[in-house]
């Protein structure tokens, strides 16, 4: 015991954290790293996601890496997930914003109760620039909240804060909150762009875009 506290010495809290950004901004690569160095350590981990790029039980980042992942539907009790392999010292819960809010009390409890580190990536807000219950709850409950912020620009060379949902080349202002798209079969595509930019509603010329292919 130190003199100061009444906690052991030596005992380290796990952690909840959470690293937030627009869509493209390399929070499914930074996962995949992270996922990396602590199996490098000898730590043992999950990695949980949910609606990834490649519609399957994976995680998959732009940059071309890859791995299994554990698909999260809203059904699935992470707490007893965690708790039924051998021994588990780290979750990595890719695409958070799109997990229930009992998910996210489940993941403050494996770190509260469980002694589990849980790092969470996602998107912070929808196309209306709303937030998703997740990721506020997760805003709420985290030791650290990290705001990514890679290399993604609007098409005016501002950072790109929000992601816009483009129908028929104009941007939805409501709908679903949660619509895949950005896949061959969808007419839903997804859009950065910065915070005045989503607020005007503006895509940019597409004329502009289409010149430079
Ligand atoms: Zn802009």
């Amino acid at each position: 015991m130190s003199a100061l506290s009444a906690v052991p010495l030596g005992a380290r809290d796990a952690v909840l954290k959470f690293y937030f950004g627009p869509m493209d901004c390399g929070k499914s690569t930074l996962a995949l790293q992270m996922n990396y160095n602590h199996g490098r350590q000898g730590r043992r981990g999950l990695v949980l996601t949910k609606h990834d790029r490649s519609g399957g039980p994976q995680v998959t980042s732009r940059i071309g890496l890859g791995l299994e992942a554990i698909e999260v539907v809203d059904a699935l009790d992470l707490t007893e997930l965690v708790l039924s392999h051998d021994r588990i010292d780290y979750v990595i819960c890719d695409e958070a914003c799109f997990y229930t809010v009992e998910q996210i009390e489940q993941l403050a409890d494996l770190v509260d109760v469980h002694g589990v580190d849980v790092y969470a990536f996602g998107l912070a807000s929808d196309f209306r620039s709303v937030m998703f219950p997740a990721a506020q709850r997760l805003f709420e409950l985290a030791d650290e909240v990290s705001r990514l912020q890679v290399e993604v620009l609007c098409w005016c060379g501002r950072p790109g804060q929000l992601n816009a949902r483009v129908v028929g080349e104009v941007m939805a202002r409501t709908g679903e909150q949660v619509v895949i798209g950005d896949t061959d079969a969808s007419a839903v595509r997804y859009q950065v762009l910065c915070r005045r930019h989503h607020r005007a509603g503006d895509l940019g010329a597409a004329e502009l875009a289409h010149a430079t292919l």
